[in-house]
């Protein structure tokens, strides 16, 4: 079986220095917000070209802390609406729910999957204060157009890049395009720690300071308490885990691009939609390929097809958040471009350890379907 993605084998290209850098955290006797992190947090920031990067405990909490952290400075209120792509991972929209903010849920293009510019602006409001969109599968959403949006209505933009890492337009990357950005570096990410983690990035001096606040209890300074925070910290162990994997994350999105082109260019077979990655002449657009999403009307057949002949795929995501039970409120409302994808998006093997020889075997099935 040619396994969707193979955690095992990626963390053993690394094993000798992650299992040095474990012994080096255990035998130092500091676990929490110690050197690691902050090694980890400066290496971090510098590969996505910002001023700061703050280590949370996961994505989630990455996204939720940057929108409460601005609700303490000032900048939003309950109710303030934030817009946000409706085929986005459920997360993204959890966040703006947990602040007591109202989901604006916009359409996004169904060849990119990225939340569609124009239908932004036509979803503005006088209570739109944030947009949120979701660099999904890899690909940066068209940035430099949702900047200028948000410069000519005031808005603040939050990136969730926790598919995305690296992932640039013109050589800006992910986390630097926005007002701030949440990353998740859960362990299949690509970039993974091995547990749970995840960081903010931004340039904003007085939204890092908050930040450090709240993800410690609120305090900037031992027992003294501004706001009401939480407890999201980065754990000393994982910072030392994904300081040796972010050495080796150019490296790996390059094999994910060569394994992706193979895709791109082996796939022929009128039954199957391949990804859209969106070059023009002006932005080179580095998609790093957290996934390989193509779209088929007969996925439950392509799917049980390529399982008979030994290839695992899953799908991301069977179910739109407005369909989902979590958020009944919306279940009457229509999403016509995010159901579709739902219905027929089929992820295929993509992985830094995946051989060019099985990839060539995957595309072959892909083009020996019929129905
Ligand atoms: C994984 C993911 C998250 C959440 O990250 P966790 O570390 O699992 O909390 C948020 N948004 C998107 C788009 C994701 O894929």
């Amino acid at each position: 079986m040619i396994p969707f993605l193979d955690l095992k084998n990626i963390n053993q290209q690394y094993r000798d220095a992650l299992i040095e850098a474990c012994t080096r955290v255990i035998d130092s006797g500091w676990y929490i917000g110690g050197q690691e992190l902050e090694k980890f947090e400066r290496h971090f920031a510098d590969y996505c070209g910002t001023r700061y990067a703050i280590g949370v405990a996961n994505g989630l909490d990455a996204l939720i802390l940057v929108l409460r952290a601005w609700k303490e400075l000032g900048r939003l209120n309950d109710g303030d609406e934030v817009i946000v792509p409706s085929n986005t991972y459920i997360a993204s929209i959890l966040a703006i729910t947990a602040n007591n903010l109202t989901p604006v849920l916009v359409e996004p293009n169904v060849d990119s999957y990225n939340i569609d510019p124009l239908k932004i602006e036509a979803a503005i409001t006088a209570k739109t204060k944030v947009i949120l969109p979701v660099h999904l599968y890899g690909q940066l959403a068209e940035m430099p157009e949702i900047m200028q949006i948000a410069k000519k209505h005031h808005l603040l933009v939050l990136e969730d890049s926790a598919q995305s890492h690296g992932a640039e337009i013109d050589g800006k990357k992910a986390g630097a395009w926005g007002d701030a950005s949440g990353f998740s570096f859960y362990p299949g990410k690509n970039l993974g720690a091995l547990g749970d983690a995840g960081a903010v990035t931004t340039n904003d001096a007085e939204l890092a300071q908050m930040l450090l606040a709240l993800r410690n209890y609120g305090s900037h300074e031992k027992y003294k308490n501004l706001v009401p925070g939480v407890n999201s910290r980065l754990d000393e162990i994982q910072a030392a885990m994904l300081d040796i994997k972010l050495q080796f994350l150019d490296q790996e999105v390059q094999h994910r691009r060569q394994i992706a082109d193979l895709y791109l260019t082996e796939i022929v077979n009128p039954l199957i939609q391949l990804p859209l990655e969106q070059i023009d002449a002006e932005q080179y657009n580095q998609h790093v390929w957290h996934l390989f999403v193509i779209r088929t009307k007969h996925r439950e057949a392509l799917q049980k097809y390529l399982a008979e002949h030994g290839v695992q795929t899953l799908i991301h995501y069977p179910i739109p958040p407005h369909q989902q039970q979590a958020y009944k409120a919306w279940n009457a409302l229509s999403f016509p471009i995010s159901e579709q994808i739902h219905a027929e998006v089929l992820s295929l093997p993509m992985e830094p350890t995946l051989s060019i020889e099985d990839a060539k075997k995957i595309a072959q099935l892909c083009n020996g379907f019929e129905v």
